[in-house]
C-alpha cells in the first residue's frame, strides 16, 4: 500500500497548528500498521535543513514557469519516515511565514505556489517523476493540497484513488479568478460542478468535488460542517458527498506530549506521583513573570488569537477574570488587534496577567504541564488538540462544546464528578457570560483539592492515541485499494527507493 500524503506542515519540519502535529504522527502510526507512506512537503527553507538523509532525487529546468524545481529526499528528523521536499526556491525559500510574510499579509502568490505544490504531488503519485514509483492511493490535506484530486482526475486509467481530509473549512484557499489560468489547470475545471466559487477559485471545494473519500477530523465536526452554521458556503456539496465524508477524531503524540517523559519541562510526573506539577507550575509563574504562589489557579490561554478561538471574548473578559482572583497566562498570536488588547491587558493587571505574543514550542510545554485550567473555547473546532495534550499534563481544559472539542471533553457536572467521567469543562452558547460562569464553576472547584485531584486523575487517565483513529485510516484505504499488499515497516524499507537512492 503506498501512500502519498500530501500536506503543507509537517512537524517539526513547518508548523502553524495542529495540521503540522497530525501530517507527523499519523502517517507514522500508518507505517506502523504497514503502510508503504511517503511524505510530500514544500521545500521551506527551514525544513530543507532540518531534514534527515538529504538527496536530490530529480531536477526541472523550469516548472511551470516558477524556474528551477528539485525533488530532495529524506527522512523525517523524529520519526525517520520518507520524506520528499517540494524545493522551488523562488516560492518556498523565503523567511517569513509558511503562508504569510513577516507583516502577517498573504504572500501575494500563495495561489501559485501551492498549484506548483499540487502538480508535482499528482505527477509524482502517478509515476512520472521518481524511477518506478507510483502511489496506490493519495492522502491530501486541507486547502493547499485541494488541487491534487482535481488534477488527478484528468489523468486517465492510471489515476490513484484519492482521500482528502479537511482539518479546517474556514481555511478555503479563495482565489480572485484572473489568477485561475495561471494555475495550469484544464479550462472546464472553472466551473460551478469543478472548482468555482462564487466567481473565485477555490483550492478547498476542489478537494471536496474531485476526491473519492472525504474526512473530516471528529466526528462531530463532520456533522456541523453540513449546516449553514459551520459549512462556510460548502454544506450543499458536503451534504451531496455526505455519503463519502467521515469523521476521524485525530489523536495525540504521547511521545511527545506526555509529563511522564516530556524533555521541554523542569520535572517531569505521572497521575500517581503529581509533585512535578508543582514545580512546573513554579517554573511557569515564574517564566511569565507572576507571583510563584501554588495555590493560585492559573489559567492558561493558549491558541490562535482569531475569531475562532474566540480571542475577541477572551480579551474582553480578562478585567472579570483578573477580578476572580486567578492568574492569567495568555501565550500566542494572530490578529494584531488582539495581540494588543492582551498585552495591555497583562499592563493593566502586573499581578494576575501575563501575556506573551509568539509562537514558541518550549512554552506550551512548560504551559500545559504548569497551568491548571486550559481556557480553551472556540466558535467552531474541527478536532484541536490542545485540550487532549491538557487532558495527559492533568490542566483541565475549558472548552465551548463544539466539534472536536464537545467529542473529547466531558463537563464536570454533578453526575459526572459522581460517576467519575468527568474531564474538564463545557459551555453551550458563544459569549463572554456563559464563558465566565463555567470559569467560575472550575475555580470553584479548584479550590477543593481532593475533588480536583480526582478530576485531574480522570483527565489523566484519557487515553486518545492514534492507534485505533489509524486503523480507522487504514479501513478507508483499504476499501479504495482492496488489492494493495499491506506489509511490515520493515519490508517496506528494504523496496524504498530512497534506499536505492542512496
Ligand atoms: P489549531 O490547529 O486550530 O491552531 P490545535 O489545538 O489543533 O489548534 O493545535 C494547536 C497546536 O499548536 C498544538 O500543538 C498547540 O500546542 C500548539 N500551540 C498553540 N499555540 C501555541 C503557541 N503560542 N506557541 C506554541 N505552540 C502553540
Amino acid at each position: 500500500m503506498r501512500v502519498l500524503f500530501v500536506s503543507s506542515e509537517i512537524y517539526p519540519l513547518a508548523k502553524t497548528g495542529g495540521l503540522a502535529d497530525v501530517s507527523a504522527a499519523l502517517p507514522d502510526a500508518l507505517a506502523a500498521l504497514g503502510a508503504d507512506m511517503r511524505l510530500l512537503l514544500p521545500g521551506y527553507s527551514k525544513a530543507i535543513e532540518a531534514t534527515a538523509n538529504k538527496t536530490v532525487e530529480l531536477e526541472l529546468e523550469n516548472f511551470m514557469g516558477a524556474g528551477p524545481v528539485r525533488l530532495i529526499s529524506g527522512r523525517t528528523p523524529d520519526t525517520r519516515l520518507p520524506i520528499w521536499l517540494v524545493d522551488c526556491p523562488s516560492l518556498f525559500r523565503r523567511s517569513g511565514g509558511l503562508y504569510q510574510d513577516e507583516e502577517g499579509r498573504d504572500w501575494p502568490d500563495n495561489a501559485q505556489r501551492f498549484a506548483l505544490f499540487s502538480h508535482v504531488a499528482a505527477q509524482l503519485a502517478l509515476g512520472r517523476l521518481v524511477g518506478d514509483w507510483r502511489a496506490d492511493l493519495v492522502h491530501a490535506n486541507d486547502w493547499h493540497a485541494g488541487l491534487v484530486p482535481a488534477i488527478l482526475t484528468g489523468s486517465g486509467d492510471l489515476r490513484p484513488p484519492t482521500v482528502y481530509t479537511m482539518h479546517n473549512l474556514a481555511y478555503q484557499g479563495l482565489f480572485a479568478a484572473d489568477l485561475f489560468p495561471s494555475l495550469g489547470l484544464r479550462a472546464e475545471l472553472f466551473a460551478a460542478e469543478g472548482l468555482e466559487f462564487y466567481g473565485k477559485v477555490s483550492f478547498l471545494k476542489a478537494g471536496i468535488r474531485f476526491s473519492d473519500r472525504l474526512t473530516t477530523v471528529s466526528p462531530s465536526y463532520a456533522q456541523e460542517i453540513l449546516t449553514a452554521q459551520y459549512g462556510c458556503g460548502l454544506e450543499g456539496l458536503l451534504q451531496h458527498r455526505a455519503p463519502d465524508l467521515v469523521g476521524i477524531l485525530n489523536g495525540a503524540d504521547y511521545r511527545i506530549w506526555d509529563p511522564a517523559s516530556d524533555i521541554h519541562i523542569p520535572a517531569n510526573f505521572t497521575a500517581r506521583d503529581i509533585a512535578g506539577k508543582r514545580a512546573c507550575k513554579a517554573a511557569a509563574q515564574k517564566e511569565f513573570g507572576l507571583e510563584t504562589d501554588a495555590d493560585a489557579s492559573l489559567v492558561v490561554y493558549m491558541s490562535r488569537f482569531t475569531d475562532q478561538k474566540m480571542a475577541d471574548v477572551v480579551a474582553a473578559s480578562l478585567p472579570e477574570i483578573a477580578r476572580n482572583g486567578a492568574q492569567c497566562v495568555l501565550l500566542g498570536d494572530g490578529d494584531r488587534p488582539l495581540e494588543e488588547q492582551f498585552t495591555l491587558a497583562a499592563a493593566d493587571h502586573p499581578q494576575r496577567i501575563a501575556a506573551r505574543i509568539g509562537y514558541e514550542e518550549r512554552l506550551a510545554h512548560l504551559l500545559l504541564a504548569g497551568g491548571d485550567i486550559l481556557l480553551h473555547p472556540a466558535r467552531f473546532e474541527p478536532c484541536g488538540l490542545t485540550q487532549l495534550y491538557a487532558m495527559r499534563y492533568g490542566t483541565l481544559p475549558l472548552v465551548r462544546s463544539t466539534g472536536g472539542l464537545r467529542d473529547t471533553v466531558v463537563d464536570a457536572t454533578e453526575s459526572a464528578i459522581a460517576s467519575g467521567t468527568a474531564t474538564g469543562f463545557a459551555f453551550e452558547s458563544i459569549g463572554a457570560a456563559p464563558m465566565l460562569d463555567c470559569l467560575g464553576r472550575a475555580l470553584a472547584l479548584h479550590r477543593q483539592p481532593l475533588l480536583w485531584r480526582k478530576l485531574q486523575r480522570q483527565a489523566m487517565a484519557q487515553n486518545f492515541d492514534w492507534g485505533e483513529s489509524a486503523r480507522r485510516y487504514l479501513d478507508l484505504y483499504q476499501g479504495l485499494v482492496p488489492d494493495a499488499r499491506v506489509a511490515m515497516p520493515e519490508n517496506v524499507v528494504a523496496e524504498s527507493p530512497f534506499e536505492k537512492a542512496g
